[in-house]
């Protein structure tokens, strides 16, 4: 595992410092009661001790009662014992102030309640002589003991003389009780409370600091220092469910800075994918485009001559008119059209007419100086010259530039009735400033002189309807 930052010291004690505090305050949250887990156990513990030494005072009430019983029992049997000689020689010898004295010393013993000596010498009437303690209410459920009392004046006459009957004092047992009952119940409640300050103390440095510290831990943990190492200050050699909770807990942790890694490995490597994709994508747009612009160009250009075809032009006329009209310039046309070409077809072939087309358009693109003038293919041997911003006269003047400048290029043509090369006609039109005429007007306008020269003998320029006549014998070449 490659950890994200360096794995600090392990910190804390088994007091939490104010930072782990807080930050268990932030695990916690501030509504949330704070009961520890070692108090709960107390609790539990002590409830569970009190249940127990309610029980264990039940039965070892019962027991010390019964064994209460035995005890005055054998106490009582004891007495018997003491005083069955004693009274029954006093009987026989009728000293009934020994047997007074005797029934008296008998109440003070104090398991004695009451003492009943019944005299039943042959000799005598019956008698009986009585003695209890003080405040004696009835025998209760303390003992009772009956002894026939029997004399033997010499070896082998054994007679009975009376009847000792010992009542046990109940008041003297339940005082008894009670004295065992406190100290059972002070020596079982010291022993529960010790109990639960132990597993509380035990708890406390076994478990709770322990959690608080792994706690307060997690609650420091970011994707940035992912590789904190959790350590529990115990000595070596624990291995308990802490043990496995705290390896459980770094695995997660590694786990996680490897995962949060590849993550970030993976997001730059999709950010490189992305920029190269992107950086294609300008690269095909700027193909495409250029491709684009070329397909354009290729389909507003005439392939033959290289000049813009008819769709370039009718695209420009709108935009020249348009800006004419907007600017308040003049536009002028011109439409050219070379003379008996079908002638030089057919006498030179029809490659030699492609040749002479390339040839002428070209001389006429030549011709024009200004880059805003167009020279477009219109027709099979037509031309149409675009000239924004110019006015009749400088239309003119350009019309003749391009009708010599064909002449000068000297292409022989021999079959021409016009002249012993190839030469063009020109019609001339211009849209003044301030005319409301559309551009198709302009140019049936323009088509209209050409018409014209070409009816005059061709090879000529033919200006507008009102120039015309003035201008057509210069024209005239
Ligand atoms: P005009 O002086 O009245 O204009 O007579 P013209 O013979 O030039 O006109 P016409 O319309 O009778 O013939 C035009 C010829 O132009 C017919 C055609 O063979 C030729 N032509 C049209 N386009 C091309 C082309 O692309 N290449 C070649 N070689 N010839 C073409
Ligand atoms: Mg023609
Ligand atoms: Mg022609």
């Amino acid at each position: 595992m490659q950890p994200l930052a360096a794995p600090g010291p392990p910190q804390g004690g088994i007091a939490l410092s104010g930072a782990s505090e807080d930050a268990q305050r932030r695990t916690w949250g501030s509504d949330t009661p704070r009961r520890s887990l070692g108090t709960r156990l107390v609790l539990a513990t002590l409830v569970f001790c009190l249940l127990f030494t309610l029980v264990t005072i039940s039965v070892l009430t019962y027991s010390a009662w019964n064994s209460g019983l035995s005890k005055m029992n054998a106490e009582l049997a004891q007495l018997e014992q003491v005083y069955q000689g004693t009274l029954s020689k006093a009987i026989w010898e009728l000293d009934r102030e020994s047997l007074q004295t005797h029934v008296l010393s008998a109440t003070r013993v104090p398991a004695v309640g009451k003492i009943v000596l019944k005299v039943t010498l042959a000799s005598r009437a019956a008698e009986v002589l009585e003695g209890s303690s003080n405040g004696w209410s009835g025998a209760g459920r303390a003992p009772t003991r009956r002894l026939t009392l029997t004399y033997e004046p010499y070896p082998g006459a054994r007679e009975s003389v009376g009847e000792l009957t010992l009542y046990g004092d109940e008041r003297v047992l339940w005082q008894r009780l009670r004295g065992e009952l406190t100290t059972i119940a002070i020596t079982q409640l010291l022993q529960s409370l010790m109990l639960a300050a132990l597993i509380m103390l035990m708890f406390n440095r076994i478990v709770t600091v322990h959690i608080q510290r792994i706690a307060a831990h997690l609650a420091r943990l970011s994707p940035n220092n992912l590789g904190l190492t959790l350590g529990l200050h115990r000595r070596a050699g624990h291995q308990d469910e802490l043990t496995l909770l705290v390896s459980g807990i770094n695995q997660l942790q590694g786990s996680l800075a490897t995962y949060l890694e590849q993550q970030q490995r993976y997001e730059h490597e999709l950010a490189g994918h992305r920029d190269r994709l992107a950086q294609l994508v300008e690269e095909r747009t700027i193909e495409l485009q250029a491709a684009n612009s070329r397909l354009q160009n290729l389909a507003r250009t005439d392939q033959l001559t290289g000049l813009a075809n008819r769709r370039h032009f009718d695209e420009a006329k709108e935009e020249e008119l348009r800006r004419a009209l907007r600017s308040g310039q003049d536009l002028s046309l011109l439409i050219c059209d070379i003379d008996f070409f079908k002638d030089y077809n057919d006498h030179y072939g029809h490659a030699m007419g492609d040749q002479c087309l390339c040839a002428v358009a070209h001389t006429m693109r030549a011709s024009l100086a200004r880059a805003g003038d167009m020279v477009a293919r219109i027709g099979g041997e037509e031309f149409a010259v675009l000239l924004p911003a110019t006015n009749e006269v400088t239309a003119r003047m350009l019309a003749l530039r391009v009708h010599q400048a064909v002449i000068d290029r000297g292409i022989v043509h021999q079959h021409s009735k016009a002249a012993g090369v190839v030469t063009i006609s020109i019609g001339v039109a211009v849209l003044a400033a301030g005319d409301a005429d559309d551009f198709d007007a302009l140019f049936a306008r323009a088509d209209q002189a050409l018409y014209r020269a070409k009816a005059r003998g061709r090879n000529q320029v033919a200006g507008p309807i009102s120039g015309d006549q003035d201008d057509a014998p210069g024209e005239k070449r």
